[in-house]
């Protein structure tokens, strides 16, 4: 007998497929960063408009010739280093704090061991670091050179899995990545998990803005009762919680 989450997980492949069409995976990765860099990166972007945090992350590059010394670098200096990206006062306390978390749990300040670990564990490891949630996490595995099966969720990719039901309206973007992860097919590679994450991240950027939505040209319209209850019955675009500027999770 089928369930809720078969249904749901028929519907999440069903606009992978459509989304893929109109976005054309496979997608090409953006960075091609060791994990730690990665890792570096995403603490940077969050809430931060991409262009602004990739000239934070040049900067950082520029000031500190290995991230041991940013690790020991005067908090003031390292503060200085990433001013442009959202708050700066917080963010490089928390870099130099996850560094050193890093090396005291490891032993030293590197994140490559993390190839040899099952995602799930490896994802663990990270999440227990102060600071790391499941977004950061899933973006150190997927977009760097570790390169596995990983899914990130943005506030892009958040509003579209509440608008098309894919998740409950009430679900915030932390829990959204187990269940979204469970109604991918568990064969899936790398990279097929990272064009899911783009796909609907794109979408989100491109078609399902955070205002005015446009559902007329949308090509999972027929899936999404959110777009249908706009169009066909007048309704208001909800606020999910996740502002337009809000930034994905790519630096
Ligand atoms: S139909 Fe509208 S609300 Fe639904 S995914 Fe498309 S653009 Fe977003």
């Amino acid at each position: 007998m089928a369930t809720d989450q078969d249904d749901l997980r028929r519907k999440a492949l069903a606009i992978h497929e459509r989304l893929c069409a109109v976005y054309g995976c496979p997608i090409a990765y953006f960075h091609s960063l060791d994990p730690l860099s990665e890792l570096i990166s995403s603490l940077l972007s969050h809430r931060t408009r991409n262009a602004d945090s990739g000239r934070a992350f040049k900067a950082l590059r520029a000031r500190y010739a290995d991230w041991a010394l940013l690790r020991d670098a005067p908090v003031a200096e390292v503060e200085e280093t990433i001013q442009g990206v959202t708050w700066p006062e917080q963010k490089a306390p928390r870099l130099k704090a996850v560094l050193a978390a890093i090396t005291e749990r490891h032993g030293s300040l590197t994140l490559d061991f993390l190839a040899g670990m099952p995602v799930a564990e490896a994802r663990a490891w990270l999440e227990g670091i102060p600071g790391v949630g499941p977004k950061t996490s899933a973006a150190v595995l997927s977009f760097s050179t570790l390169r596995q099966a990983a899914l990130p969720v943005d506030s892009h990719h958040h509003r579209v899995a509440q608008r098309t039901g894919l998740i409950p309206r009430s679900m915030s973007v932390g829990p959204s990545h187990v269940a979204l992860a469970a109604q991918l097919p568990a064969d899936w590679d790398a990279q097929q998990i990272y064009d899911n994450h783009e796909v609907m991240m794109l979408h989100g950027q491109r078609c399902c803005f955070y205002r005015s939505p446009a559902c007329r040209r949308c090509a999972i319209l027929d899936l999404c009762p959110t777009g249908q209850g706009i169009l066909h019955g007048g309704e208001a675009v909800e606020a999910e919680g996740a502002s337009e500027n809000a930034a994905s999770v790519r630096p």
